[in-house]
């Protein structure tokens, strides 16, 4: 097992989110009130931020400061500007909190939400099985009530995390036979709680398969009520932060196509005709999502319910992703990229970053929903076409 206290690596960590130019006023009074606190506290550490409802704004209070998206984008800019980093616990803050929230009793929010804030308590999902991705209601894992606890039997996989986590969020069915699904909260070090790891291509470790051999959690570790699971699964999978994704390629991280764009223009090399057009086309794919979360961004400022445009982006940016990263690596030949030289092949330039992408971005159409899945949701919910033939 890994050591819980370590920030995770990779894609997931955590970010303040660049504001785009505009958007928020200069003169917001708001900024002075924030900008005295980070006077006082130059250097605030999980706690501090914790403390003055800084790491998750949008939370009601004692644990956020209820803040509106306007407030949530002016924090983002003042802790970017002061070059402050939020702790780390992407699982916990994006879709295990907002959950608690939603379900928990005072008693669990009082027992999770602290450590989850600070970071000091890493959390993960435990909902993907080896037949149940996409169709998640396929869930087979069970846990079977014995007086004072839970008994969870079944198999996770893809588990982001879970090596380094302190608790998951796990979905199960219960009753008997076992049917409805209900949400608990699985302490990661409990004994029958097996975790393999899955590295992946990049080489990172940060999926894995988690067994779960008749592990025993107490009764009030069930999230809401018994058999009220697969509603509140969809408060978590629903849950997205106003500023939730930056500019880059890779899940609003990494690098950006006009980057792409900047770095040929730096080495100045010859380039195909073939491959300047793709990255003309690139740089026109890159400028439309920009311009979708600007206007994402300014329907949540002006507290307009977000609109099919989060869908659109998804379905766009993952493909957008793909192609960069795939142009970079034609740029620059395999090796180029394999080796974190980068496009061109110039050693200092991007490198890294561009390997790590170029590996990394075939999860971009699988996590968070499949292409497939994301269009059916385009199909059904927005152009109101015929749904997909269902299995009886
Ligand atoms: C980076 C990353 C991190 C992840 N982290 C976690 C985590 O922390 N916890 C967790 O529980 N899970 C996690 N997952 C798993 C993720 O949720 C699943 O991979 C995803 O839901 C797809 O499920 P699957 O892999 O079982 O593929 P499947 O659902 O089996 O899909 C296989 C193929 O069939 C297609 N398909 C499926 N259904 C349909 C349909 N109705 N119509 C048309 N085509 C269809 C899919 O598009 C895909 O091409 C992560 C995945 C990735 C990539």
């Amino acid at each position: 097992m890994g050591d819980r206290t370590r920030p995770p690596r990779g894609l997931l960590a955590p970010v303040t989110v660049a504001v785009p130019p505009g958007l928020v006023p200069e003169d917001d009074p708001r900024r002075g009130e924030l900008r005295a606190w980070l006077a006082d506290h130059p250097d605030p550490s999980p706690d501090d931020l914790a403390e003055a409802g800084l790491t998750a704004p949008a939370w009601p209070a004692p644990w956020g400061r209820d803040a509106d998206a306007l407030e949530q984008l002016l924090i983002d800019d003042e802790l970017e500007r002061a070059g402050v980093r939020r702790p780390s616990n992407p699982i916990g803050l994006g879709w295990a909190g907002p959950t608690i929230l939603f379900a928990g009793t005072p008693a669990q929010q009082e027992r999770w939400l602290p450590g989850l804030l600070r970071g000091t308590e890493l959390w993960c999902q435990l909902f993907s099985e080896p037949d149940a991705g996409s169709d998640l209601a396929a869930l087979r894992t069970t846990a079977r009530r014995d007086g004072d606890e839970w008994v969870v039997t079944g198999q996770k996989v893809w588990t982001t995390y879970a090596h380094l986590a302190r608790w998951g969020i796990l979905l199960a069915r219960t009753g008997e036979p076992p049917g409805r699904i209900s949400y608990f909260v699985c302490p990661m070090d409990a004994p029958g709680v097996e975790i393999r790891a899955l590295p992946d291509m990049t080489g990172l470790h940060a999926f894995n398969e988690v067994f779960l051999h008749e592990v025993r959690l107490p009764a009030d570790h069930l999230l809401g009520d018994e058999g009220d699971g697969w509603r509140l699964a969809k408060v978590t999978l629903s849950n997205e932060r106003t500023a939730l994704s930056g500019e880059g390629v890779l899940w609003g991280r990494g690098p950006t196509a006009a980057d792409l764009v900047a770095l040929v223009r730096r080495l100045d090399a010859p380039v195909a005709p073939v491959l300047r057009d793709r990255l003309v086309q690139a740089w026109i794919h890159g400028e439309v999502l920009r311009l979708l979360r600007l206007g994402q961004l300014q329907a949540a400022v002006a507290g307009r319910p977000p609109g099919p445009e989060a869908s659109l982006r998804k379905a766009l940016a993952d493909d957008h992703g793909q192609e960069v990263m795939n142009l970079s690596e034609d740029l620059a030949g395999t090796a180029g990229v394999l080796d974190g030289r980068g496009p061109g092949g110039v050693d200092g330039d991007l490198g890294d970053e561009w390997s790590f992408g170029f590996l990394y971005a075939p999860a971009l159409t699988i996590g968070g929903g499949t292409f497939a899945v994301q269009r059916n949701i385009i199909a059904e919910r927005i152009l109101g076409l015929p749904p997909e033939p269902r299995a009886r």
